[in-house]
């Protein structure tokens, strides 16, 4: 493609020069292009802006006006209050921020400005903005009525102290139309398609976005940017998945039904709908000629381990090792006991590699693994160290996939001995929304459990304010007086002076001390070494601890059916994924389970925290979640900067274009994998100069 026009740098664009083009950068503005798809924070209709002679008191209106004075006004309480007097044709109003005089330094007389918020009454109408907006600054650039305000609809940049509004709405007036002469140099999508797809062209796109007529128009020209945005972070997806799967083999498994039809005639009870769907997903991977990389979702108890195992005995079946790698030894052990029990009818045994497990013991499993003695193994870390040797492996399961990392994954799966290219699936308990976990794991096919197995008792969830914990804790005397265990979360591990929350550490000796003084109370946090870790969750497990007192430590891993109450302290510091997971510990055994949020939370947190307690479902919580803390949060430190993964995109909304965006990538990557189609030409550059960079990172995941 070359250097095309819109690789200009900012600096050179009309209105910039040296010192702005700095400010732009803070933007992460660096070229004509950036300016192009930089997103404006809001819009503000102008059929919406009321004459200011029409604001009454009780109204919430926004208005537009020049400031004709202003000023800081002190009031007796010693409140300081800045205040202006904005005029339009029709009349004056008077504007008051109390409490913001350093808004002196920043608004003057003669600045154009927008303002929204309440009309009260006040020594006569004064409108309180909410939020205000500088549309033009005094005796500047781009001042004087009707110089490009006179639109429709007032578009909001996100300004910074160097760059402020109204120089940001100066450059887009000098340079929108040069700009939008050369959008067309990013179109990719050619008319047919777009038209399908009900999307504008690209011109048109940026139009709307930054010079709607409508504000309606402003979200076309976003859907357009975002399914841009979802089509080339899917494609980086659809072609790394092509590279797993396609290129070279797979394992073609032969299925004889030789284990499997003995395993479901041994389970006392019938496949979920779920996992028969998500079976028959999995067979026809591990039986094609591609190679299977999927990813297994579903909620605690909604029976993966069972489908993994399947998958394993379809391994066995054609000759081949079947490996489950677990992020904890104690998960582990717990895999291999659960598979054990369920393998004992069939006559199969499993071995177990943990570092735990040493000397002859380990040279014996050692020596199994290589000569292909053992069929079935599940382990830790400690199946990817030197000196492990596999009998052709056929199928690796990956549980808990987010504590291990891609790396991880791919060091296990990858880069091994020759002919080393098993089949992948990765089990995750976390609930995340499709639409984000298609993002997050686009390269791999997703199966999700959607359907818990019937009969469960749901785990019942009370909010309770901290002045009843004395109640709460009588609750949880009474549950341990019947022979059951408790677990007492906490946020942190120790106190802090800045901060008044209740810590494990501390807690533990108040609640050994003074509150279950009968009782044996254990503890539980990320900084204890390993082994002390691992010493505690043993005693629990064991009923030698009546009481866990934990941090979030606890989140994964732990199966103790006793276990019938959990107390979580300030849950308003948790988020709702979060609560999930840690509710997910109990409720594991046959009768009814308890989980008590102790919080006094604002009014915010306390819709959160409702929303968790009617619902044990993990999907309807991850969306809530998406929907309450945004997807930025979700990414977590793969967003860096103001340089988001997705800038348009918003996954809480925009699941039926991410769904267009992965169908029509992946037909791309089908029928021309190498783009080396011309058709595809466009589409390949843009990949290779614009998208490359960002998005290297999630080639691998
Ligand atoms: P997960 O790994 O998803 O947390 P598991 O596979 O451990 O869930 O299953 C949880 C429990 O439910 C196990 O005791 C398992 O035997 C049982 N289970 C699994 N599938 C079913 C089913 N279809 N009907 C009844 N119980 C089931
Ligand atoms: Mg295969």
């Amino acid at each position: 493609m070359g250097y095309g026009h819109l690789d200009r740098p900012a600096q050179f664009l009309k209105g910039v020069g040296p010192k702005r083009a700095d400010a732009l950068k803070k933007l992460a503005v660096g070229t004509a292009r950036d300016l192009l798809y930089l997103t404006p924070r809001r819009y503000d209709d102008a059929s919406t802006v009321r004459p200011i002679d029409t604001l009454h008191v009780g109204l919430d209106a926004t208005a537009r006006g020049r400031v004709r004075s202003s000023g800081v006004i002190p009031t007796r309480s010693g409140l300081r209050i800045f205040q202006v007097v904005l005029q339009d044709d029709s009349g004056m109003i008077t504007c008051a921020w109390p409490g913001q005089p350093w808004l002196d330094r920043k608004i003057r007389e003669g600045d154009q400005l927008l303002v929204t918020g309440p009309v009260k009454f006040f020594h006569g109408r004064q409108l309180h903005p909410r939020e205000f907006t500088l549309l033009a600054r005094a005796g500047k650039e781009g001042d004087g009525e009707g110089s490009g305000e006179e639109g429709q609809v007032f578009v909001s940049y996100p300004g910074t102290d160097d760059l402020p509004q109204w120089v940001l709405r100066r450059i887009y007036e000098l340079n929108l139309d040069w700009l939008l002469d050369h959008a067309h140099e990013e179109e990719y999508l050619p008319d047919d398609l777009r038209e399908d797809l009900g999307l504008p062209a690209l011109r048109d796109a940026f139009t709307k976005l930054h010079r709607p007529s409508r504000t309606e128009e402003a979200e076309e020209g976003r859907r357009r940017l975002a399914f841009d945005e979802l089509f080339f972070l899917q494609l980086v997806q659809a072609l790394a998945r092509h590279q797993e799967t396609e290129v070279e083999p797979g394992i073609v498994h032969t299925r004889t039904n030789r284990l499997i039809r003995p395993l479901h005639q041994s389970l006392p009870f019938q496949l979920t709908g779920a996992q028969a769907r998500v079976l028959r997903e999995i067979y026809q991977d591990m039986t094609s000629r591609r190679r299977m990389n999927r990813f297994l979702q579903g909620d605690v108890g909604a029976g993966k381990t069972l489908v993994a195992l399947f998958a394993m005995l379809l391994a066995l079946e054609g000759g081949h090792q079947a490996i489950l790698m677990a992020p904890t030894e104690l998960l582990a052990e717990q895999h291999a006991l659960k598979l054990g029990t369920l393998l004992e009818p069939l006559g199969l045994s499993v071995s177990l590699l943990t570092g735990s497990v040493k000397g002859q013991a380990r040279e014996d499993i050692l020596a199994g693994l290589a000569d292909g003695k053992i069929s079935l193994v599940v382990g830790t870390h400690a199946l990817i160290q030197e000196g492990v040797r596999f009998h052709q492996p056929g199928l690796v399961v990956v549980d808990e996939q987010h504590r291990f990392g891609v790396r991880q994954r791919m060091a296990l799966v990858e880069g091994r001995e020759e002919g080393f290219r098993p089949d992948v699936l990765v089990m995750s308990a976390t609930p995340i929304p499709r639409s984000l976990a298609l993002t997050l794991y686009g390269d791999l096919d997703l199966s999700i459990l959607d359907e818990l197995p019937p009969g469960r008792t749901p785990v019942k969830t009370l909010l309770r304010s901290s002045s009843r914990r004395d109640e709460v804790y009588a609750g949880v005397r009474k549950e341990l007086d019947t022979g059951r265990q408790a677990y007492l979360v906490y946020p942190l591990v120790e106190e802090t002076e800045s901060s008044d929350l209740r810590a494990a550490t501390q807690e533990h000796e108040r609640l050994s001390g003074e509150v279950f003084t009968d009782r044996q109370v254990g503890l539980l946090h990320g900084k204890l070494p390993p082994e002390e870790k691992d010493r505690v969750m043993r005693a629990f497990r064991d009923g030698e601890l009546d009481v866990l007192v934990a941090t979030t430590v606890i989140e994964v891993g732990i199966d103790v059916p006793n276990a019938t109450v959990m107390v979580i302290e300030h849950a308003e510091r948790f988020g709702l994924s979060q609560l999930h997971q840690l509710r997910g510990r109990v409720g594991r055994g046959g009768g009814q389970s308890w989980c008590v949020l102790i919080s006094d939370p604002g009014e915010m947190a306390a819709e959160r925290l409702k929303v968790f307690t009617r619902t044990t479902d993990g999907f309807e919580i991850a969306r809530a979640d998406l929907e309450i803390r945004g997807q930025g949060d979700l990414f977590g430190s793969q967003q860096h900067g103001r340089d988001p993964l997705l800038r348009f995109a918003d996954l809480a909304t925009d699941e039926a274009l991410l769904m267009e965006a992965r169908r029509l990538a992946r037909r791309m990557v089908d029928v021309d994998p190498q783009l080396e189609d011309p058709a595809h030409a466009r589409v390949r550059d843009l990949l290779e100069h614009r998208h490359a960079e960002r998005l290297k990172m999630w080639k691998v995941g």
